[in-house]
């Protein structure tokens, strides 16, 4: 796999990144993971724009190449040969001389700039999409501002380990009584057609997958509320499901050993999934 670093691309074997590199210390980066369709990026605009977000909100230095990070993406999906899969890319505060605190001054330590990509031969014909996901809830237990996204994986890690523990697939997370979000996606239900998911904040990530399928069920008419709900009244919704940009739309089929609806993918779920790959293809770049 031919990997990119700081303007270089190299055989992976060859990237190298200082032990002193403050994602590795600090879990001082942020990242973004785009999907690839028909080796076509989907919603690249909108990934780069969280991304600009995520630095700014953490007063990172912007990386001298984020103005080619499309052609840097498209680089590597034509390297690689990538039909269908992911796009990973990383920005940390870079490697100072020695371990501190204290941000390293951005005029002496340049961000770290990587990006690799995944391949993904079943990613958009994924049989989990037809016979849906199985979760369990668990506290929310992460930092405050998971509207930014950064690599401080550890605690969804160990979410996925806690439901893989359960016989499920993945965990949603509970924070004062209300479901905050999946491990690593946005988390829904829909009771007598409305689409019901958590209002926006500093609780969860702002999803590019979640704007993007939102918008698109407004436009077919759906209704939709953005609003928090509880464990108990997703036990009793017709259908639930979960978003991101490596499941699409991915049916959720029971919650903590309940099933949900029939115990099989609705109806709705099934036309948003389909929704959502015609038109992200439409306009994939
Ligand atoms: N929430 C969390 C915590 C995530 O890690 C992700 C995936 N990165 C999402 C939601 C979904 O975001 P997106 O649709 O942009 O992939």
């Amino acid at each position: 796999r031919t990997v990119y670093v700081n303007g270089a691309y190299l055989p992976e074997a060859e990237a190298k990144i200082s032990v002193f590199d403050r994602g590795f210390l600090m879990a001082d980066g942020v990242y973004e993971v785009t999907s690839v369709l028909d080796g076509k990026l989907i919603d690249f605009a909108g990934h780069a724009k969280r991304l600009e977000r995520s630095l700014s909100e953490l007063d990172m230095p912007q990386p001298a190449c984020l103005p080619d990070l499309l052609d840097i993406h498209r680089e590597l999906v034509r390297l690689n040969e990538i039909d269908k899969g992911l796009v990973y890319l990383q920005i940390t505060r870079g490697a100072p001389d020695d371990r501190d605190f204290a941000f390293p001054d951005p005029e002496t330590t340049a961000p770290t700039v990587v990006l690799f990509t995944q391949n993904k031969p079943g990613l958009s014909d994924n049989p989990a999409a037809k016979k849906g996901i199985k979760v369990i809830s668990i506290e929310d237990q992460r930092w405050a501002r998971r509207d930014i996204k950064t690599v401080q994986l550890l605690y969804p890690s160990m979410g996925k380990m806690m439901a893989k523990a359960a016989g499920a697939d993945d965990a949603w997370m509970i924070e004062d009584g209300a479901v905050t979000e999946g491990t690593s996606n946005n988390a829904y239900i829909i009771k007598n057609n409305t689409i019901i998911t958590r209002h926006l904040g500093n609780e969860i990530l702002h999803g590019i997958t979640r704007a993007a399928v939102l918008r698109f069920a407004k436009e077919a008419q759906m209704k939709v509320e953005e609003r928090s709900f509880t464990i108990a009244e997703a036990q009793e919704a017709d259908e639930a499901f979960i978003t991101s940009a490596s499941t699409f739309v991915m049916p959720v089929v029971e919650i903590d050993g309940t099933a949900i609806g029939a115990g099989t993918p609705g109806p709705v779920a099934a036309r948003l999934r389909e929704i959502y790959l015609d038109e992200s293809r439409k306009v994939a770049v």
